[in-house]
């Protein structure tokens, strides 16, 4: 962490954000260009490296990765492979999943390897300023400090909250109803408890084990069927097989169409799927599948939950299905629920219940990005803005150098910007930029 007190004026790379992207992107840089160590600072409240991405594996017991060992930060693909020689347990069927504390053990070699202990500036960024060519980034502690280019990373990520949520009419205690970003599994006692999880995805899966594992009865509702899926995103979207084609598509909104199809909304792992097949059987897992909550009381001592069979989204997605990217949704598309809501029901007694319902990525509603959007506009599909090739936000009166990259990128990047796959993309993208002159954008 860089001592709070020694914030320089100005800096040559302000990074936004300390997560794996951040990481990616520095270790990129550095490999092309040494020069600019001690030239970049990277800003985030936690003051460390991949505060986040831990908190998140830890508070769903997350046993491994999703992503194969070949995903990292460290621009060597095989880095984390030689990592694990001497911790071939750490490497989980059937693709090599790196272990969570493996994976937390390379990134710490990542840092310590390209000497990033001390990068990471303690705070909040509030406010980026343009001041043409540069940036000025106000800081929550009032400090501020100038910036000739800037990356924004993480940005625009928000919990989605179901809107029945704000239609409840009763007052209910906030520990009783939460969205999964609030929930830390290890701090819970859950014995003798009937939880409602909603959501398809993994993270209801994780969440859902993770009860049950504490002594919790769990009803896992899902507005279609759950299916199996091993990566968020078939693994031709990191090569030019299905890419080519994202990217000779000229129409932004059709490219956001092409995203949302490859992503294709939560899905489980055939791995998660069997465990909670397993709680199903004996009793301790109650699946609802087309279904979703159509109004929620809180009775004094439980919830009552209404729900209603929902139109199946796995049906919409056959129709606008694109025919010639990701083959193989067409299995999961046409596979049975296991248990599916016929009529509407009510449920009674449930003592909370958690929202796992992602995030939206969406930069109108991000602070930063949405006073930038104030100051320059540039276009904006669905959420997400629209880039230049190397990840940049098209000058106008912006008139400076200033990148995003995560899953906001996914308009140039794909449908894995948001991963760790994405991260090296984006890398990929913006290093040259920044290292080469000729790609520098000048200013009027
Ligand atoms: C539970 C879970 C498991 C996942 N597993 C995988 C996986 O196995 N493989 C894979 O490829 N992807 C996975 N992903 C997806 C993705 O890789 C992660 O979400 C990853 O953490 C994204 O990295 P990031 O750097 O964009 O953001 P984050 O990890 O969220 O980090 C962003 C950081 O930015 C900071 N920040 C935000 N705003 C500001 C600001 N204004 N000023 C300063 N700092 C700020 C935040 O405090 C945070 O520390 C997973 C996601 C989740 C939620």
């Amino acid at each position: 962490m860089v001592d709070a007190s020694a914030l320089p004026d100005a800096i040559e790379l302000a990074i936004v954000g300390a997560g794996p992207h951040a990481l990616t992107l520095v270790a990129h840089l550095l490999q092309k260009r040494q020069a600019l160590r001690g030239r970049c600072l990277v800003f985030d409240p936690s003051g460390s490296w991949m505060r986040q991405w831990h908190h998140q594996f830890a508070a769903f017991e997350i046993p491994h990765l999703r992503s194969p060992a070949v995903h990292h930060p460290d621009p060597d693909s095989f880095a984390l492979r030689r990592f694990a020689e001497s911790r071939p347990a750490e490497l989980f069927p059937p693709y090599d999943l790196p272990g969570t504390q493996l994976f937390h053990d390379f990134c710490q070699s990542v840092i310590q390897r390209w000497q990033l202990q001390d990068c990471v500036y303690p705070a909040q960024v509030l406010r980026v300023e343009p001041l043409r060519p540069r940036f000025r980034l106000e800081l929550h502690s009032g400090e501020t400090i100038v910036a000739r280019r800037v990356v924004i990373t993480g940005g625009g990520g928000k919990p989605q909250w179901p809107a029945w949520v704000s239609q409840i009419a009763t007052p209910y205690p906030s520990d009783r109803l939460q969205h999964s970003h609030q929930i830390d599994l290890r701090k819970m006692n859950l014995r003798g408890e009937t939880i409602l999880i909603v959501g398809g995805g993994l993270t209801s899966g994780h969440l859902a084990l993770g009860a049950i594992a504490r002594g919790a009865n769990v009803i896992l509702m899902a507005r279609r069927c759950l299916y199996e899926k091993l990566f968020d995103a078939d693994p031709g979207w990191l090569g030019p097989k299905y890419l080519k084609h994202f990217w000779d598509e000229p129409t932004w909104a059709t490219r956001f169409q092409m995203i949302q199809q490859a992503r294709n909304g939560g899905s489980m792992t055939p791995a998660i799927m069997t465990q909670l097949r397993r709680a199903h059987h004996d009793g301790k897992l109650t699946f609802y599948e087309q279904c979703q909550v159509t109004e929620a009381a809180w009775l004094g001592d439980g919830w009552q939950i209404t729900c209603a069979r929902s139109l199946s989204a796995n049906a919409q997605a056959v129709e606008h299905y694109h025919p010639t990217i990701h083959p193989t949704i067409h299995e999961c598309i046409h596979s049975q629920c296991i248990e599916r809501l016929e009529h509407l029901e009510r449920l009674e007694r449930l003592d909370q219940i958690w929202l796992a319902t992602g995030t939206r990525l969406d930069m109108t509603q991000d602070l930063l990005l949405s006073q930038l959007l104030e100051q320059s506009s540039i276009e904006v599909v669905n959420g997400l803005p629209v880039l230049d090739e190397h990840l940049r936000w098209q000058p106008r009166e912006l008139a400076g150098e200033l990148f995003i990259m995560g899953g906001l990128a996914a308009l140039q990047v794909g449908p894995t910007a948001r991963n760790l796959s994405g991260a090296r993309m984006a890398s990929e993208r913006i290093v040259p930029a920044i290292t080469k002159p000729t790609l520098a954008m000048t200013f009027r």
